[in-house]
């Protein structure tokens, strides 16, 4: 069910890998104390660990909230099959906004019903729950490409506002490849706030992924040349790139993100990019404004939601998905490394729908 995160294949005639070269940067200065790419022992795969641990549980848990905000409106629309009139559709409508699927999606969503019903059509509520159903799981895209890219290496370029929770996002993906046996490399280009840095430098000695990263205020660009050279020169898999998410400034983060992109594309081959963008769940139509913002300055292939654990919002998922044509990979549901769980729609429509 879950193949888009592919197991690291074992490599075959692996090319050898020189002793700790030393990087220059274009600056001149050297990483600080980075490491070898780990490989870890290859266990279980990804998905059937998160099997074990009871993954629908897990995130039937997290969709809590949202469900809360919804049952109230299901409950009292679905517990009798009846026929469903105009009014019943203007309520739904009123509470799917609520749950933050947004005015447009909640009409385009319900719009097809909405059309039958007017033409004069009998149409029940089980017929509008396994509509509801139906709709939903096709506005939820499916990503069509492997994750994480392939390449030599593969680069994964995190974008979003600040404190949406990419960093955490970026240490709890960087653990689950490197226990699928990713040598996994990060690269601190949030080069504006140095508790940005040290926060991912603590992440990748408690995870055991190195680190590139350069002094406060040094150019993005610089740190992920320096970042991906590292990667190949180390033969290592996957590349997790921070970035910095200021909005409101004199700082032009759009252009500073163009930039850095042109520095990922001078080293690495676009499929082996993918763009995610990082959002809170709990801003709620916010995230989409934010994703419309981000994608004047690079092609966004995938979003990541954040914070689903502490919101009703939960919606927005299919807003953001609907509305810009992106698959989501992840969804946070916690702070911890291991409360990430990948999105699957079909469970977060059965999360979110009554039976
Ligand atoms: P960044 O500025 O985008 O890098 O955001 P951070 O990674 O620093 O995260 C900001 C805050 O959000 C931190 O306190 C994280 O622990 C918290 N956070 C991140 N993801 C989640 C999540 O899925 N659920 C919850 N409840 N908190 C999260």
């Amino acid at each position: 069910m879950f193949k888009f995160f592919r197991r690291k294949k074992e490599k075959e005639e692996k090319k050898e890998v020189p002793e700790k070269e030393q990087l220059k940067s274009p600056q001149e200065e050297p990483p600080k104390e980075v490491e070898e790419p780990q490989k870890e022992e290859k266990k279980s795969g990804f998905f059937s660990r998160f099997k074990k641990e009871g993954f629908f549980e897990k995130f039937k848990k997290g969709l809590a909230k949202t469900k809360e905000r919804l049952s109230e409106t299901f409950s009292d629309l679905f517990e009798v099959d009846r026929v469903v009139d105009l009014e019943t559709l203007e309520e739904l409508e009123e509470n799917l906004i609520l749950a933050d699927l947004g005015v447009d999606t909640t009409l385009a969503l319900l719009e097809p019903f909405k059309d039958r019903v007017l033409k004069g059509e009998s149409l029940t509520t089980r017929e509008l729950k396994n509509f509801l159903r139906e709709q939903m799981l096709s506005f939820l895209k499916e990503a069509d490409s492997e994750f994480p890219p392939s390449g030599s290496p593969g680069v994964l370029f995190f974008l979003g506002v600040n404190g949406v929770g990419k960093t955490t996002t970026i240490a709890k993906i960087g653990k689950k490849l490197k226990q699928e046996g990713f040598s996994v490399v990060f690269v601190a280009a949030d080069t504006f706030r140095a508790a940005a840095i040290d926060q991912l430098k603590r992440w990748g000695d408690r995870i055991g992924v190195p680190v590139i990263a350069l002094q406060e205020g040094a150019d993005p660009g610089a740190v992920i040349y320096q970042g991906i050279t590292y990667a190949q020169k180390h033969n290592a898999d996957v590349v997790l790139i921070d970035t910095a998410g200021r909005l409101h400034t004199k700082y032009n983060l759009i252009e500073e993100l163009k930039k850095m992109v042109r520095v990922v594309n001078k080293l690495v081959p676009e499929e082996s990019q993918e763009n995610i963008i990082v959002l809170d769940a709990t801003t709620g139509q916010n995230a989409l404004n934010q994703v419309e913002h981000f994608s004047q300055a690079v092609p966004i292939h995938s979003a990541i939601i954040t914070k689903m654990d502490g919101t009703a919002k939960g919606g927005v998922a299919i807003a953001i998905s609907h509305k810009f044509n992106l698959p989501i990979r992840f969804i946070g549901l916690g702070e911890k490394e291991d409360d990430l769980v990948p999105f699957d729609k079909k469970a977060f429509v059965s999360a979110i729908l009554p039976n």
